[in-house]
């Protein structure tokens, strides 16, 4: 079935920028409904680039609700700690269990896994089935007409819909015509990452435990991913450089560079990153708060609305439910009053993510303190570590359908 548009009932033309993760689960959410979008992705394949991405309850919960439990589960690892580390002596500084004693899933109601990105994209796009998936298509252009937009593709197709939901990520083409200007950011932070086979780390304790080495300006994140927890996926990040001047995300770096932010680290840390050849600094960008998410007929969700440093691990997974939430709300009858809808959708999505968005700003300078903070200083951040569960559990414990339910305005728990 296809959403039907106000008085003339006539199908409502869902577009949807963006096969990445939040475009995919759109779609599939729009079917668990019995509804359908088509989805424009610029890339010619679905191939995800390396690396991975952490799956915490928020999002494994819908996903499960999908119906991809079982195979999700049988490309991912349950870490059996989340740990927090002196990055230089190795000492445990905090420890809150995960999968043991299903200490997470008895708490959160679903489970916390590592993936790989190229399997949660098999995962979806596998029970998306190419259906309404267009590949080969970059947006290059939108205009409101009337009631309608209309699409512009770099390989001159032309569409139009009743509805355009960006997913098409930080450098969003929909968010630049919502928001008329440019409104990403680099953090002043750069990142190395890579996905080791485990048989390289023989240093390494605690190996299929999600754990953070902290130091001054540096930390180094890493958890197990497969139905083996055979590899374990690393994000080592270093504040600066200051600027970054490359177009792209990627920078080449010199032979050795990325290891300069840590030296004197524990070894299982310079291990972890000599493990493979580094050749590329990514930079970390975000998107500023927008004051508008949508304008015309044309929405945001994901990384385009509120990309953010990626310290809770909760980009990928505030985008799966921003996924859902849409579909809620289309389903629920936004198709007849479009603009009541998106006005719904802002309301129920921006206070959290914005929220979330500040909090990984604040944990960056947790990660990374200066040993000019003192004793005390480490001692508090010592303490916030050890409260994290109490302090971060509202993230986790969040259930999108309830609160579209409930017409609740997302979480605004101050971090
Ligand atoms: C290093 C790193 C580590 C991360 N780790 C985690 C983690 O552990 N947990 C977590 O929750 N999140 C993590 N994230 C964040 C997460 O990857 C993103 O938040 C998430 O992928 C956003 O999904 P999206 O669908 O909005 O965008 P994307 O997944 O980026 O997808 C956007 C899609 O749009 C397509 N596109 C772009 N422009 C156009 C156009 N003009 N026309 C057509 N198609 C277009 C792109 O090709 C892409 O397929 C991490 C991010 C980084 C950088």
């Amino acid at each position: 079935m296809t959403p039907t548009s106000s008085a003339s009932a006539k199908p409502l033309r869902v577009a949807v920028i963006g096969g990445g993760i939040g475009g995919l689960t759109l779609g599939l959410a729009l079917r668990a409904h019995g509804l359908r979008a088509t989805i424009y992705e610029q890339a010619a394949e679905l191939a995800e680039i390396g690396a991975a991405v952490a799956l915490s309850a928020n999002a494994t919960r819908e996903l499960d609700r999908l119906g991809l439990g079982p195979a999700l589960a049988a490309v991912s690892t349950e870490p059996t700690e989340l740990i927090y580390r002196d990055g230089r002596s190795g000492a445990r500084i905090a420890a809150h269990p995960v999968r043991k004693g299903g200490a997470y899933r008895a708490r959160f109601g679903a489970p916390y896994y590592g993936v790989h990105r190229a399997d949660l994209q098999k995962v979806l796009s596998g029970a998306l089935a190419g259906e309404d998936l267009h590949l080969g298509h970059r947006l290059t252009a939108l205009d409101q007409r009337g009631d309608a937009m209309a699409l512009t593709f770099a390989n001159g197709a032309e569409v139009e819909a009743d509805l355009v939901i960006g997913g098409d990520g930080v450098r969003s083409e929909v968010r630049r015509w919502i928001t008329g200007g440019e409104t990403v950011r680099y953090s002043g932070t750069s990142a190395f990452r890579g996905v080791v086979p485990m048989g390289l780390l023989p240093s390494l304790p605690d190996p299929e435990a999600i754990q953070f080495w902290m130091g001054p300006d540096a930390h180094l994140l890493h958890y197990a991913i497969g139905r083996q927890a055979d590899s374990v996926n690393f994000f080592a990040v270093v504040e600066g450089p200051e600027r970054w001047t490359s177009e792209r995300w990627l920078a080449g770096i010199a032979p050795g560079e990325h290891r300069a932010g840590f030296s004197g680290w524990h070894p299982a840390v310079i291990e972890m990153l000599d493990a493979l050849p580094q050749t590329q600094r990514w930079g970390l960008f975000v998107t500023d708060p927008l004051r508008r998410w949508h304008r015309g007929r044309a929405v945001l969700m994901g990384d385009s609305a509120h990309a953010m440093l990626p310290h809770h691990g909760q980009g990928a997974n505030t985008t799966i439910e921003d996924a859902v939430t849409l579909a809620e709300l289309l389903a629920a009858g936004g198709a007849r009053d479009l603009d009541g809808m998106m006005r719904r959708y802002q309301a129920l999505r921006q206070t959290r993510t914005r929220t979330i968005q500040r909090s990984a700003w604040a944990t960056n300078r947790l990660l990374h303190l200066p040993d000019a903070v003192g004793p005390s200083g480490l001692a508090q951040r010592d303490a916030r570590m050890a409260r994290f569960p109490e302090d971060f559990g509202w993230i986790h414990a969040f259930d999108t359908r309830v609160t579209v339910l409930e017409g609740a305005a997302g979480d605004s728990r101050a971090a």
